[in-house]
């Protein structure tokens, strides 16, 4: 890709330096950090720059090396890698889709030491990630992307962030999907006495202890929590607005002779690989074209939960009257058991509001508490990159979305060019390994890249017409999901009860939707001269017309 741009370039140099970012702004006026005018030239410029750097950023790092695309930096707000799997350090935390097919294709892990590692082994692979393919020198650590905008004259992106400013001729946005916590805005919350903290951003310094701790939500995380923490707490009392489906988890130790075998003949992995890929994209059909296959599934929840809680009174409590699949299917041996235990309360109400250290529930009950530990999600729906990104025309990718986010094959947005997402609107999965996914993001992302620098264009954006049809078959395709059609209400969909989230599809499809950027769904633009002027910047269709 031709640039012309006669700024330091910032790639592979690691830290900051000469071609360190710019604390100030450039010419076009976009404010730096010290509000110091600072000159154009003085602010690095890079092919590619990359928005965080869990495995979305990590793997579009290792796959531009691969690309032979070493102009480009990787933005990180957190002082290290790992994304989801750095911040979120709660007691039991781990994967639930098995450790074999939640990890890079291209970086198999033979020393995984459970079918269902947890986050410190997770974490430690993605360190090594980073070392072992030389993503090192790329990496730019607290550097919080505070505003990305598309400079239309100079057919180029800068993005301030809070170590100074980039250009960079096309953005990956890999800012996590789960990756800003969700506390509800509860009444006297802010007076409480005790403790608060979200799961993702645990207090490891705080005893938990003979404490009286509340966990409000009973989603994937507190799943966890639940089991690890009511040993030792005084008492436990959880807040459960919807009961979810659990089935238990078939977690074990990965034998020495297995390991072994995995690191002396790869092949015996990639079977394994192989083996729990097809186990689970044979289970696509049931969630997205036939529900009621899943009642088999959801025969096997409801022994589960009868072994677990003897009390019929406590089981009615956690017995969801949607359809298995509709919310996100949870795996545990330990949950209902703690649920049950004697220190244990089951609220079975959302928390309403807070009066001093009492918590009151949504049915009026009472509860007084020391601490309080939200397992209330993330902001999902509305991604909040969003408010960061500002297109074309100077609007930002939230305005854009606040009917719900949209894109062309989850990766590409009208109005913004060259701006590629890894886990972008609706490539969530229900049942399966993201990595999938995000690989899929990554070779439409490596092809687009190249694809542009074959044509000799500078950036690209999907037609109207493109974006307007993808959507529409994927709502369409979506109406038949147990998403839609299973009776819940879960964080998939937007406020407006749209799924902006899943892919209603098997992960090969989506393989084969990203293989390949189709040039018919996208204007080109041609940056025609080196200096700002408003017409240098044609499209394709308009140079050749
Ligand atoms: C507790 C938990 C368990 C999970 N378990 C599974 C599982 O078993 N299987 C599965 O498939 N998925 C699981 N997920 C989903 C998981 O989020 C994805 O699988 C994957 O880790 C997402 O990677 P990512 O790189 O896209 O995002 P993240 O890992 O969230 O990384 C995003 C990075 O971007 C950085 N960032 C965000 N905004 C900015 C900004 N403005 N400027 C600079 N940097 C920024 C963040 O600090 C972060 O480092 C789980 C999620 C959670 C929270």
């Amino acid at each position: 890709m031709a640039s012309s741009s006669k700024r330091p370039r910032s790639g592979a140099s690691g830290g900051s330096g000469p071609s360190g970012p710019s604390g100030a702004s450039g010419a076009s006026g976009a404010s730096g950090l010290s509000g110091a005018p600072v000159p154009d030239e003085a602010v690095p410029h890079v092919r590619v720059a990359v928005i965080g750097s869990g495995f979305g950023g990590l793997g579009a790092a290792v796959r531009l090396r691969r690309a032979g695309i070493t102009d480009f930096v990787v933005l990180e707000r957190a002082d290290s890698v790992g994304g989801t799997w750095r911040d979120n350090s709660y007691p039991g935390c781990a994967c639930d889709v098995p450790s074999h097919l939640y990890s890079f294709s291209f970086a198999p892990n033979p020393e995984w030491p459970r079918s269902f590692s947890g986050q410190p082994d997770i974490r430690a692979y993605l360190e090594k990630v980073a070392t072992v393919f030389g993503l090192r020198p790329h990496l730019r650590f607290n550097a919080e992307v505070l505003e990305a905008r598309w400079e239309s004259e100079e057919t180029r992106w800068r993005l301030t962030t809070s170590a100074g400013q980039w250009t960079a001729d096309a953005v990956v946005s890999a800012a996590g999907p789960l990756a800003d916590p969700q506390i509800p805005d509860l009444p006297g919350l802010s007076g409480f006495p005790g403790k608060v903290f979200h799961s993702s951003r645990w207090d490891h310094e705080f005893d938990l202890a003979g404490k009286r701790v509340a966990v409000v939500g009973t989603g994937a995380s507190a799943a966890q929590i639940i089991p690890s923490i009511q040993p030792e707490v005084g008492k436990l009392t959880v807040f459960q607005r919807t009961p979810a489906w659990v089935l238990p988890r078939r977690d074990r130790e990965i034998s020495q002779l297995e390991k072994w075998l995995h690191g002396r003949l790869p092949v015996t992995a990639k079977i394994r690989r192989g083996t729990l890929f097809a186990l689970r994209e044979l289970q696509v059909d049931a969630f997205v074209r036939r529900p009621g296959l899943l009642r088999v599934i959801q025969q096997l929840a409801e022994r589960h939960i009868a072994q677990g809680i003897p009390d019929p009174a406590l089981r009615a409590k956690l017995t969801p009257d949607y359809r298995i699949g509709c919310k996100r299917i949870l795996l545990s041996n330990t949950y209902y058991p703690a649920l049950a235990a004697a220190n244990a309360e089951v609220v079975s109400s959302g928390l309403r509001e807070l009066r001093g250290s009492t918590l009151v529930a949504a049915d009026g009950s009472e509860h007084e508490v020391d601490a309080i530990v939200f397992g209330t999600g993330f902001h999902v729906t509305d991604m909040p990159i969003g408010a960061r990104v500002f297109g074309a025309d100077g609007t930002s990718l939230a305005e854009v979305w606040k009917g719900g986010m949209e894109a062309l094959r989850g990766s590409t947005v009208r109005g913004f060019p060259n701006l590629f997402f890894v886990i972008g609107p609706n490539t969530g999965l229900g049942n399966s390994s993201m990595i999938l996914m995000i690989e899929s993001q990554l070779n439409y992302m490596i092809d687009a890249l190249t694809t542009l620098a074959s044509v000799g264009a500078t950036a690209m954006q999907p037609t109207a017409r493109a974006q307007r049809q993808w959507n529409l078959e994927l709502q369409h395709r979506m109406d038949r999901t147990v998403w839609t059609t299973g009776g819940c209400r879960s964080w998939y969909l937007d406020p407006s009860g749209k799924n902006t989230v899943l892919w209603p599809g098997s992960t090969t499809a989506f393989r084969r939707a990203t293989r390949k950027v189709d040039l018919g769904e996208y204007e080109l633009i041609m940056r025609t001269a080196p200096t700002a002027a408003p017409t240098t910047a044609r499209t394709v269709q308009e140079a050749s017309a």
